[in-house]
């Protein structure tokens, strides 16, 4: 039967997963993805920005006609945007520079006020998720949604992507696998998954840049190279990721990342944005070294509009050193 959906709000969560057929394909495994591109505001942030607005209502720290302030590299901004609209909350965002010009646009077209800062690491005290919060408590009936340290980001996925995979695989998961901004929907999932199934194998895949794998693997976060993927990897750890079940990380790198979102994009279907070719990519390697038979899930965390002007940029990639001329 098809339900009629509660506006905005409503209709966040209870995506499709998808069987990437070349991918499952070629390895015989399922390497099944959650449609989180799906949700109304266009990626798996909505989840986490609801329960961050709601958690705060409950708690009376936001009232009618207050502000929500984020730093985000803009997915979470986004659906904070929406919800927003839909409660009738003002919404003040704070992003790097660096992040795709559609995700900043389509900020201010969505009605927030949107400050944008240079890209600096998280010990300068100018790094934009510390000034969001030094903003937000200067400011009068105003709440910091905090995404990285919130631990209402994790519950989103605790409560509701980790219980939507279980009943749409039936419980049939072998391996859990997804790169980590916050870390919220990682960590939410794995929590849940993990105990539901103590066998099951929940993996970090970290892009070039981040300082995960390397804590994975050595107990100590020492990043090395880069990545143009957005919203991902991370030198610290957040509360999110802390007391969280890791059996094991894994790093692909952008080349791969690449030739994943295209595969995606000419066998599958499905455009993608880079995150995606990071997670996939790690869901691939792992069937890979798993072998035929398993069933190994992970994220489609927004689509590729949103990185037109990069990731699908012929010509940009041909700058990056991703594409020959
Ligand atoms: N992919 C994209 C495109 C994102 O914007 C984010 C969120 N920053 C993630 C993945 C990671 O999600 P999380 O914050 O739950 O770790």
């Amino acid at each position: 039967m098809v339900e009629i959906k509660n506006g905005f709000i409503g209709t966040v969560g209870n995506t499709p997963l998808i069987r990437l057929n070349s991918f499952s394909d070629e390895t015989g495994c399922e390497i099944l993805g959650k449609a989180e591109f799906l949700n109304p505001g266009g990626s798996v942030k909505d989840r986490a920005a609801l329960y961050i607005i709601e958690d705060a209502e409950r708690k009376g720290l936001l009232k009618p006609g207050g502000t929500v302030v984020e730093g985000t590299a803009g997915n979470t901004g986004i659906g904070l945007a929406h919800i927003c609209n839909a409660k009738g909350y003002k919404c003040l965002i704070i992003i790097p520079e660096t992040q795709s010009p559609e995700k900043i646009e389509l900020l201010r077209t969505l009605g927030a006020e949107v400050r944008t800062v240079p890209a600096v690491p998280y010990k300068d005290p100018n790094n934009y998720v510390k000034l969001s919060g030094r903003v937000a408590s200067e400011m009068e009936n105003t709440i910091w949604a905090n995404q990285f340290d919130n631990l209402a980001n994790r519950n989103a996925h605790y409560e509701t992507t980790g219980p939507e995979i279980w009943q749409q695989t039936e419980g049939k998961v072998d391996v859990w696998v997804a790169a980590t901004g916050t870390g919220g929907t990682y960590a939410g999932t794995a929590m849940f998954l993990k105990e539901k199934n103590p066998e099951l194998k929940c993996i970090v895949a970290d892009p070039m840049g981040s300082g995960l794998y390397s804590y994975v693997k050595t107990g100590e976060s020492q990043p090395e190279g880069r990545s143009i993927t957005e919203g991902i990897g991370n030198s610290r750890i957040t509360a999110n990721m802390q007391g969280v079940p890791i059996d094991d990380a894994i790093q692909i790198d952008d080349k791969e990342c690449v030739r994943v979102v295209y595969q995606l994009l000419e066998k599958d279907g499905l455009f993608m944005g880079g995150s995606v070719g990071i997670n996939v990519g790690a869901a691939y390697a792992l069937a890979k070294q798993l072998g035929s038979g398993h069933t190994i899930v992970t994220v489609l965390c927004d689509g590729g509009s949103r990185y037109q002007s990069k990731l699908f940029n012929r010509d940009w990639l041909v700058e990056q050193g991703l594409l020959s001329p």
